[in-house]
């Protein structure tokens, strides 16, 4: 596992470098069928490169899923080696989420037989995935269970809740004119867009774990003069569907409050919510099958940041997310992978795939009203 980590973090992929992460596609696809015994579908999109193996041909079952693109630029590795010294390995993305990538090779691998299973290594996560949205959402739907093999939280816990993202962006178009000698003709876009981000801050709910943030602002020309535009970008974070509903529904009501200013309000929900509920049940197996494997107990976390996990609960999917490696760093300059955890957590993921292979065929043969003991 050791080397096809290495092999999979030394050919840098950066989201925004096509020909890199074609590159790094190259590369997962000779590793993982090393493994795998299959080649993948490669499929591009946009330009964009994706893997999909299928095994089996009968009904889906499980969706496993990955990606392999970073967020480090092309010569990270300069700076930060792939490198493996006391226990800990380091590299770009080796933590988020190459080592993950491997862990799923390694354990499907093991399984007797992974009919059933379809393993996606998308190649554009990193960015929001928009060239590979449709294609997991069209995965997940045929599945009755996700899991995503992201890095895992704080002491190796799973992610079993994780906040949808809406992202919008406010122009306010007001008037020009001399801030001397004739400011009343002008319409003031700064004042305005300050009263748009103090109103759209108050629709943030703390109890709710709901927060709006305003980020980016611009407005105006020069020192001297009544501003005509300002724009301002928002970040919305929420840990239910009605609560993106309900921020999106306001943001989209915004009136403008300074005479003769128009607003327009682009952008929108992005990633919806993994709900907690979403998870619950994939994570009592998995807490049983981590315990039945002696393995210390495993916890689970809600967290603020995204992932293609958000995409599958999205669909209805049951999905459990944090299954790849334990350690640090995400996009940091700290990034690494405990190798201690390594075999430990392959083997949670090639028990918890086993387990929902073999009780799929036993909903499957209720379902068809066969007796079974
Ligand atoms: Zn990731």
């Amino acid at each position: 596992m050791l080397r096809d980590i290495e092999a999979l973090v030394t050919c840098e992929s950066p989201s925004t470098d096509l020909g890199a992460v074609a590159a790094s596609a190259q590369v997962v696809a000779r590793v993982g069928a090393a493994h795998l015994g299959a080649e993948p579908e490669l499929l591009d999109i946009d330009g964009r490169s994706h893997l999909r193996w299928r095994f089996g041909t009968g009904a889906r079952r499980v969706l496993v899923l990955g990606h392999h693109d970073t967020v480090w630029p092309l010569g990270s590795l300069r700076t930060h080696p792939f490198r493996v010294d006391d226990g800990v390995l380091r590299g770009p993305g080796c933590f988020d989420m190459k080592a993950g990538v491997v862990m799923a090779f390694a354990a499907i691998a093991a399984l007797a037989d992974p009919s059933g299973i379809t393993l996606l290594i998308t190649g554009d996560e990193e960015i929001g995935s928009p060239t590979s949205r449709a294609l997991i959402e069209d995965e997940a739907r045929g599945c009755s269970a996700a899991l995503v093999l992201e890095a895992s939280a704080e002491g190796g816990a799973l992610k079993v809740e994780r906040k949808g993202v809406s992202l919008y962006d406010i122009e306010v178009d007001g008037r020009a004119a001399h801030a001397g000698l004739e400011p009343e003709r002008g319409v003031n876009a700064t004042i305005e867009v300050a009263h748009q981000a103090l109103a759209l801050a108050a629709l943030a709910d703390d109890d709710a774990g709901t927060t709006v943030t305003p980020t980016v602002m611009s407005a105006g020309t020069s020192t001297n003069t009544v501003p005509a535009r300002a724009r301002l970008s928002v970040d919305v974070r929420t840990r239910r569907r009605a609560e993106q509903d309900r921020v999106d529904a306001a943001v989209r009501s915004l009136r403008p409050v300074v005479d003769g200013a128009r607003i327009e309000v682009h952008g929108g929900p992005n990633r919806p919510p993994l709900e907690r509920s979403a998870a619950a049940e994939l994570f009592a197996r998995a807490a049983l099958i981590a315990h039945d494997l002696g393995h210390p107990p495993l916890h689970g976390v809600a967290v603020g940041g995204a992932s293609d996990g958000n995409f599958t609960a999205g669909v209805g999917t049951p999905t459990l997310d944090g299954l790849g490696a334990v350690g640090g760093g995400a996009h940091a300059d700290d990034e690494h992978v405990l190798l201690a955890a390594l075999a430990p957590r392959t083997e949670l993921l090639r028990a918890l795939l086993a387990d929902l292979l073999r009780s799929g065929a036993t909903n499957a043969a209720a379902a068809a009203g066969t007796d079974r003991p």
